[in-house]
């Protein structure tokens, strides 16, 4: 499986990150359209694009109204994007209200499914979906293709007796959000965001092979906003995303 990372921070795009969007170019697959998803543009290989909506908080969904570009000039025959119930009616009145934005892009919503074979993605591409906590709730997945399995966890509070925990167990790679570095339990409590050593608790409870944090808090643009060195006492194999960066597992 090849992804690359369109964006990799929350809430507002910096000088080095735009918000949060990974794009699978192979299978035209695209997890969360933050203000990244403008790139997906050089990325597109295929006539379908499939887009999967966590939640709909506006880093996560601003880049639904980039597709008329993204799509411009290319053979693209469907744009699907799959997001949780009433969250698309959300979309369609609020987003992409008349006096928000001028005209729908070509987009054919699917309600997203909880469970398993929620997704179906060319070349044998599976997307198992979780819930998560989170205000207004937020959807997890693991994503599977030839034997690997790489999960992805963002917008919620990272804890070892969260549900979740069960979903992801024994992953190739774990793709989770890291807004805060330690010290910063309680405004991530509140805010529905994960701290550093929560994280890495996490990624060594469920045994995953690798740990690649995104969603880090836009007001730090150095090279480690989270504290890495500590983090790597309790799961070694972790790096912080990168925009653009291109992972192949
Ligand atoms: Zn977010
Ligand atoms: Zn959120």
């Amino acid at each position: 499986m090849k992804f690359v990372f369109l964006g990799t921070t929350g809430y507002h795009p910096n000088n080095r990150r735009q918000t949060l969007s990974v794009m699978f170019p192979d299978n035209g697959f695209i997890l969360d359209a933050g203000t990244g998803l403008f790139r997906a543009r050089e990325f597109v290989s295929t006539d379908q694009l499939h887009v999967f909506l966590s939640h709909v908080h506006l880093d996560h969904c601003i880049g639904l109204t980039f597709l008329f570009d993204v799509v411009n000039g290319k053979q693209m025959r469907q744009t699907q994007v799959y997001v949780e119930g009433e969250k698309q009616t959300v979309l369609e009145e609020h987003l992409f209200h008349p006096l928000l934005f001028p005209a729908m892009p070509p987009i054919d919503f699917i309600p997203m499914k909880i469970g398993p074979n929620a997704i179906k993605v060319p070349d044998q591409m599976d997307v198992h979906t979780f819930p998560l906590s989170h205000p207004g709730g937020s959807v997890g997945c693991i994503v599977q293709q030839d034997g690997k399995r790489i999960a992805y966890v963002t917008d919620t509070t990272a804890g070892l007796d969260e549900p979740y925990l069960e979903q992801i167990a024994g992953v190739d790679l774990l793709i989770h959000e890291c807004y805060f570095p330690d010290g910063f339990e309680e405004q991530a409590a509140i805010t529905g965001h994960s701290c550093a050593t929560s994280v890495a608790q996490v990624a060594r409870q469920c045994g995953v092979g690798e740990l690649l944090l995104v969603h880090v808090n836009p007001l730090d643009e150095t090279d480690d906003p989270i504290g890495l060195e500590s983090l790597r006492e309790i799961f070694s194999n972790v790096r912080i995303a990168e925009d653009l960066m291109e992972v192949e597992i």
